[in-house]
C-alpha cells in the first residue's frame, strides 16, 4: 500500500540532481579560480619549489577533472559530497602548509565559501561580502603581494554568487525534504497518517512514556461489514466511502480534543482499518472517546459522492478495540492487545467497542499475534 512511491522517488533524484549541480558549480569555481591564481601568479609559480608546482598543478586538475566527471557518474548524494568535502580540505590543508603570502587569497577564497556555504540568510552573505571587501582593502595596503589582489576579487565575488545560491538550493532541499518525509508517513487515498507514521509515533510515545510515564492508548477500528459496500456500490464508492469515514473520525477527535487527542493522532493503517493514539488516556479515558466515535459514525449519513455515486447512507458501524500503554511493553504487544479486543469486538456481533483488559471468556482469535503489523515486527527490536 504504497502510493506514494513514485512521487518519492521522482523527488529523490530531483534533489540528487540539484545537489550534484551545487558540487559541480563549486569545483567549477575552484577549478576557475585555480586556473585565475597560476597565471596572476605565474613568475611566483615558477620561484616554488617543484613538489608545490606538482601539487598546483593536480589539485588544478582535480577540480577541472571533477567538474567534468561529476554528472557521468550515478548521481550518489555522498559520493557527490565526498567529493566536494575532500577537494575543499585537500586544498587548504595543501595551502596551509605552504603559507606563502600569495595564498591569501586561496584562504580567503575557501574561508568565504564556506562561510557562505554556511550562512543562515542573505544578510549573512552580505556581512561576509563586507568584511571581505575591508579585507581587500586592507591587504592593498602592503600586506598583500600586489598580484593577489585579483585573486581577492574573483573569490570574493565566487563566494556572494555561491553563497547565494547555496541559500537558495538549500532552501528547496528542505522544501522537497519535508515534503518526500510527509508524503512517506501519509494516506493519499484519505489523507491521515499511514501505518509507517503510526508505527514511528508508537515508538516514539513508548520513549516517552519510558522517560517520564506519560500515559497513552490505542484505538484499533475496523470498518464493519465493508466488503458488502463494495459489492454492493462499487469499489469507487468504497473508496469515497472511506475518504469521508477518514474525514468523520478525523472531525470526532478534533471535537473530543479536551481528551487531550490531537487530530494527527488519527491513521488509516490498513485497508478499512483506522487507529487512533490517545495521548494522556487510561483505558476509561480511551474507552469513552472510541464510544464516542463508535457513536458518531453510527449516526452518520453517508449520502451520494458527487464522483463515485450512490453511497450506504446511514447505517455504517465501526468495531474498534483498546488498549492501554504500559512501561515496558514492546509496541507490538500493545498492537496485538488491542487487535485482540477488536478481533472480541467483531465477534461479540460488530459495532461494538472492547477494551484489552475485558477479555470474554472463549473468544480467542488465533491469528492475531501472527497478523500483527508482519512488516514491521522486527524493526523495532531495541
Ligand atoms: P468485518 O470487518 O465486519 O468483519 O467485515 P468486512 O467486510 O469489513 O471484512 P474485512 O474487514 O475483513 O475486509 C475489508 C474489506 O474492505 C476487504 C476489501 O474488499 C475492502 N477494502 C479494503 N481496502 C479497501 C480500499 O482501499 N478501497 C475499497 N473500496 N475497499 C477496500
Ligand atoms: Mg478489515
Ligand atoms: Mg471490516
Amino acid at each position: 500500500m504504497d502510493e506514494t512511491a513514485g512521487s518519492g522517488e521522482a523527488d529523490r533524484a530531483r534533489i540528487g540532481r540539484e545537489y550534484f549541480s551545487y558540487v559541480r558549480g563549486l569545483c567549477a569555481a575552484a577549478s576557475i579560480s585555480t586556473i585565475t591564481e597560476l597565471i596572476v601568479n605565474f613568475d611566483w609559480f615558477l620561484s616554488v619549489p617543484w613538489w608545490m608546482k606538482v601539487v598546483r598543478i593536480s589539485i588544478t586538475l582535480l577540480a577541472v577533472g571533477y567538474w567534468w566527471a561529476l554528472p557521468r557518474y550515478d548521481p550518489q548524494l555522498r559520493h557527490a559530497f565526498t567529493v566536494g568535502i575532500s577537494f575543499f580540505i585537500l586544498r587548504s590543508v595543501t595551502l596551509a602548509q605552504v603559507a606563502e603570502p600569495h595564498n591569501a587569497a586561496f584562504f580567503y577564497s575557501i574561508a568565504l565559501v564556506a562561510v557562505t556555504t554556511l550562512a543562515q540568510t542573505r544578510r549573512d552573505i552580505l556581512i561576509t561580502l563586507v568584511v571581505g571587501a575591508l579585507a581587500f582593502l586592507i591587504a592593498r595596503d602592503g600586506l598583500i603581494p600586489p598580484k593577489a589582489y585579483l585573486g581577492f576579487g574573483i573569490a570574493t565575488l565566487f563566494a556572494g554568487y555561491f553563497g547565494m545560491s547555496f541559500l537558495s538550493f538549500r532552501g528547496r532541499l528542505f522544501e522537497l525534504l519535508s515534503r518526500l518525509k510527509g508524503q512517506t508517513r501519509t494516506d493519499q487515498m484519505t489523507g491521515l497518517k499511514n501505518r509507517r507514521a503510526l508505527h514511528d509515533d508508537l515508538e516514539e510515545d513508548f520513549r516517552r512514556l519510558q522517560r517520564n510515564g506519560t500515559l497513552f492508548s490505542l484505538l484499533l477500528i475496523d470498518v464493519d461489514h465493508f466488503k458488502k459496500v463494495n459489492d454492493r456500490y462499487g469499489h469507487a464508492a468504497g473508496d469515497a466511502l472511506l475518504k469521508a469515514l477518514a474525514a468523520d473520525l478525523r472531525a470526532g477527535i478534533r471535537n473530543l480534543d479536551r481528551f487531550g487527542a490531537g487530530e494527527d493522532r488519527v491513521y488509516r493503517f490498513g485497508g478499512e482499518e483506522f487507529a487512533v493514539i490517545v495521548p494522556n488516556a487510561d483505558m476509561d479515558a480511551a474507552a469513552k472517546v472510541a464510544d464516542r466515535l463508535r457513536r458518531r459514525i453510527e449516526s452518520t449519513r453517508f449520502d451520494a459522492d458527487p464522483d463515485a455515486g450512490p453511497l450506504p447512507g446511514a447505517g455504517m458501524t465501526i468495531s474498534a478495540g483498546i488498549a492501554t500503554a504500559t512501561r515496558g511493553m514492546h509496541w507490538s504487544e500493545l498492537y496485538n492487545a488491542a487487535d485482540l479486543a477488536l478481533y472480541r469486538a467483531k465477534n461479540l456481533g460488530r459495532n461494538r467497542v472492547e477494551r484489552a483488559d475485558r477479555a470474554a471468556p472463549g473468544v480467542v482469535a488465533p491469528d492475531a499475534v501472527a497478523s500483527a503489523m508482519p512488516a514491521r515486527a522486527d524493526a523495532n527490536s531495541g
